[in-house]
C-alpha cells in the first residue's frame, strides 16, 4: 500500500520555461503575506485562489509564478502590507486552513508561502552579495555577478512507529497540550543516514535501541522547510529514559488505551492509523 499523507498532494507541475503570456482566462493567483494567504471563507469549502484581476496596489513587486494544473498557471503575489483586504477576503496562516480549503488549494498555498519565502531570503547572493535572480528552466536563483545557484532548502527529518508486541510508544513534547501524545520525530544530522538518525533520535529521547526499519511513506512538512520520512521499527531493548528536553513524558500503549495522538492524514496520524488497523 503506497501511503499519501495530506502535504503530498501535489497538485501544481512547476513546468519551465514558464509560458509566455497566458490569456487571463488561464491565470490564478495566490496572495501572500508572511506564512498568511488571502482566503475566501464559505460554510463548506472556502478557496484561496483569485480568479479575478487583481485589485490595484494589493501587490508587491513582480508575481512569482509557481506551475501549471489543468493548463492554468497559477502565481504567488505579496501583499502590500497596509493593503486593504477585498470583500470577503481575509488573511489565514495556511495550517490553519486545514478543513476548510480543498487539499490541493492548501497544497498549492502551502508551495506559494515557501516559494516566496525563498525569493525573499535569497535575493542576494550568501557568496558575495551581490543581487540574485530567478532561473528560467529551474526552482533555483542565479547570482548575477559570480553566478553560484541556490536551490530552495530541504530539511529532511525522520518519523518512527516504535512496536513492542502488541503497544507502540508514544510521547509528548512540552508543545503538545497536557494530554496528547504523538510518535518520535527528529532531524537528520550531517552525515547521517536516515536510519542513523532513527537510531540515535530515539537513543537521545527515550534511551530505548530500535531494530528492523521499514520504510513507510514520506511528506513535505512546508513549516517551514521539512521533508518527513516515515518508519516503523520494533522494540530492540532498554528502559524508557525521557530526556526531558524534546519529550516530557513517554510511555507504551495499546490500541484500547491509547491517549489523544494525531488523527489527520499527516503521516504521523496514517503511521497510527495503519497500525490501529495492523496493516503495519
Ligand atoms: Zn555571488
Amino acid at each position: 500500500m503506497e501511503y499519501c499523507p495530506f502535504y503530498s498532494v501535489r497538485p501544481l507541475l512547476p513546468i519551465y520555461p514558464e509560458p509566455e503570456n497566458p490569456s487571463p482566462a488561464q491565470k490564478r493567483w495566490i496572495l501572500v503575506s508572511g506564512n498568511s494567504v488571502f482566503f475566501f471563507k464559505k460554510a463548506k469549502s472556502g478557496t484561496v485562489i483569485m480568479q479575478e484581476p487583481l485589485p490595484c496596489g494589493l501587490i508587491a513587486g513582480d508575481p512569482v509564478y509557481l506551475g501549471i494544473r489543468d493548463e492554468i498557471v497559477y502565481y504567488a503575489g505579496k501583499i502590500e502590507d497596509n493593503a486593504i483586504l477585498p470583500d470577503g477576503w481575509e488573511l489565514s496562516p495556511v495550517r490553519e486552513l486545514s478543513g476548510q480549503v480543498l487539499d490541493t488549494d492548501m497544497a498549492i498555498a502551502a508551495y506559494a508561502v515557501r516559494i516566496l519565502d525563498f525569493d525573499r531570503s535569497h535575493s542576494f547572493c550568501g557568496s558575495c552579495g551581490a543581487k540574485t535572480r530567478p532561473l528560467t528552466t529551474e526552482r533555483a536563483r542565479i547570482c548575477t555577478e559570480c553566478s553560484r545557484i541556490v536551490y530552495p532548502r530541504i530539511s529532511p527529518a525522520i518519523i518512527v512507529l516504535i512496536k513492542k508486541g502488541e503497544e507502540i510508544l508514544l510521547a509528548r513534547s512540552p508543545r503538545f497540550p497536557s494530554d496528547f501524545f504523538s510518535i518520535l520525530a527528529g532531524f537528520n544530522e550531517p552525515g547521517e543516514n536516515l536510519e542513523q538518525t532513527v537510531h540515535r533520535e530515539v537513543g537521545e529521547e527515550v534511551g530505548i535501541t530500535v531494530r528492523n526499519l521499514r520504510y513507510f511513506g514520506s511528506e513535505p512538512w512546508p513549516f517551514p522547510d521539512s521533508l518527513m520520512v516515515g518508519f516503523v521499527a520494533d522494540y530492540a531493548g532498554g528502559e524508557i529514559q525521557i530526556d526531558n528536553q524534546e519529550i516530557i513524558e513517554a510511555g507504551w500503549f495499546t490500541r484500547d488505551n491509547l491517549p489523544s495522538h494525531p488523527k489527520n492524514a499527516s503521516i504521523s496520524g496514517l503511521l497510527i492509523e495503519a497500525w490501529i488497523q495492523r496493516e503495519i
